[in-house]
């Protein structure tokens, strides 16, 4: 497959004029996507939408994997270093506006930004340094007192603040709800979404693809999409490649619904806690702490607790399930996404963060899959930087 360099940055805007671009007859028709998560959603739906023949293989239900499990707090905010992964994320969060607009009202995000604070000198400085960073970077984060505090989340107790931030264009949404749309707008376009199937096989004859074996039988295919969240590696390996993934447990508690308590993403000393649309409020206790392998109601219990000593509302609200989810974490923190050398039609797709990226990855995907381009945005992504180290 003939590739170009696309140097136009990704701006937001929907990307026309694309000099040179493959004709869309010549372009792969047929394409599988191995996973029907918030990556497989969007891939589907971006595919579809640009007239791809798809279908989705999902060995479970839709958004059973990560996505369920997720947080799912879009953002851009100071773990996503250095610039370039900022910028990606920032294009993500961008996404879903425009997906919001395309999808007719249909998908459901919540803005409102996110907050955050600290009472101990050496987290407030470096939360200070992180906003100075960012600032300079363009992203609209800022230091607030505690006046305006007060004013956005009137129901937090924040206790001693040394240094407060609010990013003001984060927001967050419905995981399952999100993929669920995604697919329900890639099925109107045509694609099938077929459940449960799982792919057990790929048909490779001399590094070219001809399709794949499912338990639903065998399918002929141009591109295979592993988009297959913590199972990525195992389907990769059919392909004779070995993306390495770090395993990242994270535990979250869920309440039953309740009266509105907070309206951003609160990200207290304790817990990162937010309220979904229908009233159940979401809380986890930090990307960074230590790693909790049960979803044990104690747990649950431990992470409302944590929270209620900043919202003292959680004390009204009843646990109502707790879930363990493995965030799909390649070795280095970055997203593995795009074609390999060698396997020139197997499109990889795997990352942390997939819920902010998913809008501009499946953006972007589509345009490299059926348009034979590659895009510069992604290039430090690329499965090869494993191949590099392992070689050298
Ligand atoms: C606790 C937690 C908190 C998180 N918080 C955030 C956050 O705040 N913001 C953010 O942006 N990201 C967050 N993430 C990460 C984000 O949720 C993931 O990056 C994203 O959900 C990955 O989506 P995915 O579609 O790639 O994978 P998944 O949702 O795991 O989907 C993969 C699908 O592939 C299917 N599959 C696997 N093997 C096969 C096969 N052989 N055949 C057919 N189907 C198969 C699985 O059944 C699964 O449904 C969090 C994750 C966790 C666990």
């Amino acid at each position: 497959m003939e590739r170009r360099k696309f140097f136009q940055l990704f701006s937001g805007v929907a990307v026309s004029a694309l000099p040179g671009i493959r004709q869309a007859s010549a372009a792969p028709r047929r394409v599988g996507i191995v996973g029907g998560g918030i990556l497989g959603g969007s891939l589907a739906y971006h595919l579809a939408r640009r007239g791809a023949e798809v279908t989705v293989f999902e060995k479970t239900r839709p958004a059973a994997g990560a996505t369920a499990n997720s947080f799912a707090w879009i953002n851009a905010t100071f773990s996503k270093r250095p610039h370039h992964y900022h910028h990606l994320n920032r294009l993500g969060a961008l996404g879903y506006r425009h997906l919001e607009r395309e999808l007719g009202g249909d998908l459901k995000v919540q803005w409102g930004g996110s907050l955050e604070w600290y009472g101990v000198p050496d987290r407030a400085r470096r939360l200070r340094q992180q906003v100075a960073s960012k600032q300079a970077w363009g992203y609209p984060a800022r230091l607030i007192d505690l006046a305006e505090f007060e004013k956005l989340e009137s129901g937090v107790e924040p206790g001693e603040v040394l240094t407060a931030s609010y990013s003001e264009q984060e927001g967050s949404i419905d995981p399952v709800h999100t993929a669920e749309v995604l697919l329900d707008h890639a099925k109107a376009r045509g694609a099938e979404i077929l459940y449960p199937c799982e792919v057990t096989g790929l048909d490779l004859k001399w590094g070219r693809l001809r399709g794949v074996a499912t338990t639903q039988g065998d399918f002929e295919l141009d591109v295979l999409v592993i988009a297959a969240g913590v199972d990525t590696p195992k389907l990769a390996a059919m392909a004779g490649l070995k993306v390495p993934l770090i395993e990242s447990p994270g535990v979250l508690a869920h309440t039953k619904p309740a009266e509105r308590l907070i309206n951003r993403v609160v990200l207290s000393p304790g817990a990162h806690m937010k309220q979904k649309l229908d009233g159940r409020l979401v809380a986890g206790m930090g990307f960074g702490s230590a790693p909790v392998t049960e979803a044990t109601q104690e747990e649950g219990e431990r992470v409302l607790a944590s929270g209620k000593t900043y919202l003292p509302g959680i004390g009204k609200l009843e646990l109502e399930r707790v879930t363990l989810g493995y965030r799909p974490l390649p070795r280095d923190g970055f997203p593995v996404i795009g074609f390999s050398e060698g396997v020139p039609d197997v499109y990889l797709s795997v990352m942390h963060s997939g819920v902010t990226l998913s809008p501009v990855v499946g953006r972007l995907a589509a345009l490299e899959i059926l348009d034979g381009i590659e895009v510069e945005l992604l290039d430090r992504y690329r499965y090869a930087r494993f191949e590099k180290k392992r070689s050298s």
